[in-house]
């Protein structure tokens, strides 16, 4: 039964709009979570409640939901040049700027940028990327993609097929052939009893490296991951975990792809989560914060191989057979190119970790006054707060994922957006916070997490 007035936008919204990650039985039912304003750090809804956005939308308003200079830089581009591709050697002239700016940013030497409009696209395009360089080199049977559990890559059949989430898969008889999934390096309910975190890593090495081998190395063209799990739970991995995974795939020939579609430009710490987790990828994909997601822009970064690997793919005249209408679009590119700047006069870096210690010391506080948090973790400002049954044996509440679910809905009545992945809470404010913003997120925490604490201790004793 439906709680929608007829003829309102909620009963349209129903009526005409399929939602994304959304049940629809319960949409119909529900009605949609109309935003109508952003202001900093804070959103308003139709109703005009304000909410204080503590997920950047989906891990990407970087810079809040009303900043005026990327409004500026759009309608600046918009006057000079509403369109134009980079097709057939042509380009828009602020495209150049932009990818000279992500090459100076880059952590992979002599590197060149590709642009493509979303994380999915991006990751996809380095599949690709991936398959010219091993065919280059004669290696026509790398075709092969090593995955993780608990990662998160996207939505499109390839992007889809590397996640490592099995609601991604379910509806669409995904993975496709060739895509693999290997251990996810997740110190909280990884280690088997007694392992300890040297052990652990170099189990999950050992079993990558069984998976190679089992496979054929001269089946597999490359590995991805994101530096931190995001949609998977905010898994930092191990001390070690990269060094140790990256020996193996270097050792069987591997491309190793850096998914930082979320973790880059400041997010956890550094201005790459490469360079938080000690990962040395051949490739990197970005998105979300490049644009503070104002504009859909994403990029590539590949290296001096790649690159090679491509001019001798196409020696004979041929064209790369590759390229999205919007790649490289004028007014995305300026945004991007703004963004970039706010994010270097704002200092990025030492401001996230500051704000991050904040954060984190705050949840610990919490955490410390809880009996039901069992994992406060993150790096930056990027956390997950693990709700579980006992957090001594760590047994998790049953059903998974209905506590983060009350959690949810009490966060969103104390004007709090987190988001639930399963019962571990994820927190991925704007960049711009600030320490008012930090003690405001946590207060509005506090508050929800008691009373779904309280609701919890009352079904345990009835
Ligand atoms: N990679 C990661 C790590 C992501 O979190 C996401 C989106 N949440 C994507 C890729 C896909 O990006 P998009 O939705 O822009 O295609």
């Amino acid at each position: 039964m439906s709680i929608i007035p007829p003829n309102s936008a909620d009963r349209r919204d129903v009526l005409f709009h399929l939602h994304s990650q959304t049940n629809p039985r319960l949409h119909a039912r529900r009605g949609p979570l109309v935003m109508t304003r952003g202001e900093g750090i804070h959103v308003f809804d139709s109703q005009g409640k304000r909410y204080l956005e503590a997920m950047a939308g989906l891990w990407c308003t970087s810079l809040g939901f009303s900043e005026a200079r990327l409004k500026r830089a759009a309608a600046e581009a918009y006057d000079r040049l509403g369109f134009y591709h980079t097709f057939s050697h042509k380009t828009p002239a602020v495209t150049i700027d932009l990818a000279e700016k992500l090459v100076a940013l880059s952590p992979i030497p002599e590197a060149q940028a590709y642009f493509a409009t979303s994380g999915s696209e991006a990751t996809e395009t380095m599949v690709k990327m991936a398959w010219i360089y091993h065919a280059a080199r004669g290696e026509t049977r790398r075709r092969k993609i090593i995955a993780r559990d608990r990662g998160f890559h996207g939505s499109t059949i390839v992007a889809a097929s590397m996640c490592g989430l099995p609601r991604m898969h379910r509806e669409f008889g995904l993975p496709l052939p060739g895509f693999l999934h290997t251990l996810c390096p997740d110190p909280y309910r990884g280690p088997l009893p007694g392992e300890d975190m040297p052990r652990f890593v170099a189990r999950l090495a050992a079993a990558l490296e069984a998976m190679i081998l089992e496979e054929g190395p001269d089946t597999i063209a490359a590995f991805i991951a994101e530096p931190i799990n995001a949609a998977g739970g905010v898994i930092v991995p191990p001390e070690g975990y990269f060094p140790a995974i990256e020996a193996v795939l270097r050792r069987h020939g591997i491309l190793v792809l850096a998914d930082e579609v979320v973790c880059g430009f400041g997010r956890t710490g550094n201005m790459w989560g490469s360079q938080t987790v000690g990962m040395t990828p051949d490739m990197m994909a970005m998105a979300k914060g490049i644009s503070s997601s104002y504009f859909p822009i994403s990029a590539v970064l590949l290296g001096r191989p790649i690159q090679e690997a491509m001019a001798e793919m196409n020696k004979d005249g041929e064209i790369f057979g590759h390229g999205f209408t919007n790649s490289g679009h004028p007014v995305g590119a300026a945004i991007a190119l703004e963004t970039l700047r706010i994010y270097e006069e704002m200092d990025v870096v030492p401001h996230v970790r500051a704000m991050g210690e904040r954060l984190r010391a705050g949840l610990r506080s919490i955490a410390g006054r809880s009996r039901i948090v069992g994992d406060v973790r993150g790096a930056g400002l990027m956390f997950a707060v693990e709700l579980v049954a006992d957090p001594a044996t760590r047994a998790g509440f049953e059903p998974v994922g209905r506590i983060g679910a009350r959690f949810d809905a009490e966060a969103l009545n104390n004007g709090l957006i987190i988001r639930p992945m399963g019962d571990a809470i994820a927190l991925c404010p704007p960049l711009i916070i600030d320490a008012g913003g930090v003690d405001e997120l946590l207060e509005r925490f506090d508050l929800s997490l008691r009373k779904v604490e309280a609701e919890a201790a009352l079904e345990t004793t009835a």
